[in-house]
């Protein structure tokens, strides 16, 4: 149709969401190297997979992760489903949306369940590197489990991640928050302590002092290090049973040589923790990165309205891990395709499809040219697509019932070129591969 408005100007670009990225082609090898690395892990040690809603009910993360935390007061994606009025949120972690599913589906009839997930999760925080509004967690929740084992298989299972990734330099911290009357009297000395020292506080741990102290020792204000340091720590607080379990895990963790350090100032973000709680920190480019947190949860069940079961689990943030591996030059290879298909035309497309179809019968990754053009352009796309093989399909040669291998990459066979009848391509181009030069 005829465009009569000189007027007429090209839509505005569209951009994503500000802190919500693009995984592109090129940075796919990098996270299927690390999704595969955690789905072998995971299934190494017995934990089966679970995918939840990536909506939940806004009170689930309310009471789950608990009113006064960053989280719930500041970052959570709530709206009101328009439709019906309910109150919705996008999950910004999946401990909470794993449990209520558990909960639901009676999961823990029959006994403990190991469990884990892996997907996006929403938080409204500011972007930067490391901190996204959208970014993505892999994490293992084992229901069911109360002792000290459970925590240290948890612990095990990320050291082998990291090994399986090739990542050097995470070390593990940990700390306990023993038993909610060891934290209750741990928390009037906190209180006091802080009062004392009011003038040291910022806003929002002013804010906190009442509602929740424990959480000023997470603060991320340098300035406030002196006040947290000197204040009372939960330790020793400790009773005989939160001790033992402690002191049980860290046996656990010396006989499987995994080393660790005790930091007193570990409290984790999220309300429902108690016991053992573990953080593991790397080194990015001089600044330390926790790239995965976790710990015990054990009334989390409850709170959320299913009989009581001890639980523990960690998440890591996936970005973090990928930003490590880059920085550590694990990055995997491209990938790239087998043979590139290059025909005539119209004239040789229904034979150069089947051959293609044929060749991935075989098993090989092929690229067929779609959209015409002369051979020597589809030489030079064949060269950029990486291919290690053209199969060249001209007028001439599809009548004569053949075609044409070309080795494309030098060193063995490189500008070599072979006849192969049609109908035994897929054969010739597997040998080919093989490094059997007699085709
Ligand atoms: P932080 O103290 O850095 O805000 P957090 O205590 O909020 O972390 P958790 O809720 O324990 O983090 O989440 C587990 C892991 O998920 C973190 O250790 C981190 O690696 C990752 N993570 C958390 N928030 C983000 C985010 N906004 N962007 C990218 N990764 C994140
Ligand atoms: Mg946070």
């Amino acid at each position: 149709m005829h465009d009569d408005n000189p007027n007429r100007s090209t839509p505005p670009k569209l951009n994503g969401v500000r802190g919500m990225n693009d995984v592109l082609p090129a940075d796919e090898p990098l996270w299927r190297a690390f999704e595969e690395a955690v789905a072998d892990t995971m299934r190494s040690y017995g934990y089966r997979q679970i995918r939840t809603p990536i909506v939940e009910h806004t009170r689930l993360f309310v009471r789950g992760i608990g009113e006064v935390t960053d989280i719930v007061e500041k970052e959570m994606y709530s709206f009101t489903d328009v439709l019906n009025g309910e109150d919705l949120t996008l999950r910004p972690e999946n401990t909470a949306g794993v449990v209520r599913a558990a909960i639901e589906h009676n999961l823990l009839y029959d006994g403990p369940k190991r469990l884990w997930y892996a997907g996006p999760m929403f938080r409204h925080e500011r972007p930067q590197k490391g901190r996204y509004r959208q970014f993505h967690q892999v994490g293992a929740e084992a229901l069911g489990l109360a002792g000290p084992d459970a925590d240290a298989e948890v612990i095990l299972m990320c050291q082998r991640l990291w090994d399986q990734l090739g990542l050097a330099g995470v070390s593990l911290e940990i700390n306990s928050l023993g038993a909610a009357d060891e934290r209750r009297a741990h928390r009037e000395a906190l209180i006091a302590h802080f009062e004392a020292h009011r003038d040291q506080l910022d806003a929002d741990a002013q804010r906190r002092l009442h509602s929740n102290p424990l959480r000023i020792l997470d603060t991320k204000n340098p300035e406030m290090r002196g006040v947290v340091e000197s204040a009372p720590r939960l330790i020793d607080f400790l009773g005989a049973d939160s001790l033992a379990h402690f002191e049980r895990l860290q046996t656990l963790l010396r006989a499987q040589n995994l080393p660790f350090r005790i930091n007193p100032r570990l409290v984790r973000g999220l309300d429902y923790y108690n016991l053992t709680v573990f953080e593991w920190v790397a080194d990015l480019g001089g600044a330390a990165l926790t790239i995965c947190g976790g710990g015990r949860y054990d009334p989390l069940v409850e709170m959320l309205g299913g009989k009581p079961a001890p639980a523990c689990g960690f998440a890591m943030g996936v970005e973090r891990v990928l930003e490590l591996m880059r920085a550590q030059g694990g990055e995997p290879a491209q990938a790239q395709c087998d043979v590139y298909v290059v025909h005539h035309g119209d004239a040789t497309l229904e034979a150069a499809m089947q051959a293609a179809e044929r060749i991935r019968d075989a098993g090989l990754d092929v690229l067929l040219h779609c959209g015409g053009g002369s051979f020597k352009s589809q030489f030079r796309r064949a060269d950029g697509s990486g291919a290690q093989f053209a199969l060249i399909l001209g007028v001439d040669e599809v009548a004569r019932g053949e075609a044409s291998i070309k080795w494309l990459r030098e060193g063995e066979g490189g500008g070599r070129q072979a006849t192969v009848p049609l109908d035994r391509v897929a054969e010739a181009l597997a040998d080919a591969i093989a490094g059997d030069a007699s085709i």
